[in-house]
């Protein structure tokens, strides 16, 4: 195990309620969701934060893969992908990941 919450999840050595993986991409169930559907999209490779990447197809490959589980978990009438990053953005962990929020009406602009 590393320090990495996420990098931990990856790899399995800290459990989680893995929604989908591939070899590049993990999603799993947010421990503390703010709406029905809270799954956050993580790279296997631990890129601190979205500031931080260096190749910007991982980005594509992310954000494809948010909008083909809004689908299979059936977020018909909307969603929101949401990157908190650094501090100022609301960043607390420092592994880049995608919340994939959906299940209700949600408020815009967020409180
Ligand atoms: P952020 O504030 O954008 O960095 O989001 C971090 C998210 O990770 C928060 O929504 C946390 O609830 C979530 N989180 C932290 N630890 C875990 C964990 N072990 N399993 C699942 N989600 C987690
Ligand atoms: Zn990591």
């Amino acid at each position: 195990m590393n320090n990495c919450i996420f990098c931990n999840i990856a790899s399995g050595e800290m459990p989680s309620d893995i929604v989908y993986q591939d070899d590049k991409i993990v999603a799993f169930s947010d421990i503390n969701p703010c709406s029905p559907v809270h799954v956050l999209v993580v790279p296997k490779e631990h890129v601190k934060s979205l500031d931080q990447v260096n190749d910007f197809a991982l980005v594509s490959e992310l954000m494809r893969c948010c909008v083909d589980l809004a689908k299979k978990l059936g977020l018909n009438e909307g969603y929101r992908v949401v990157v908190n990053t650094g501090v100022a953005g609301g960043q607390t962990v420092e592994h880049l990941h995608f919340h994939l929020l959906g299940g209700r009406n949600l408020a815009w602009p967020p409180g």
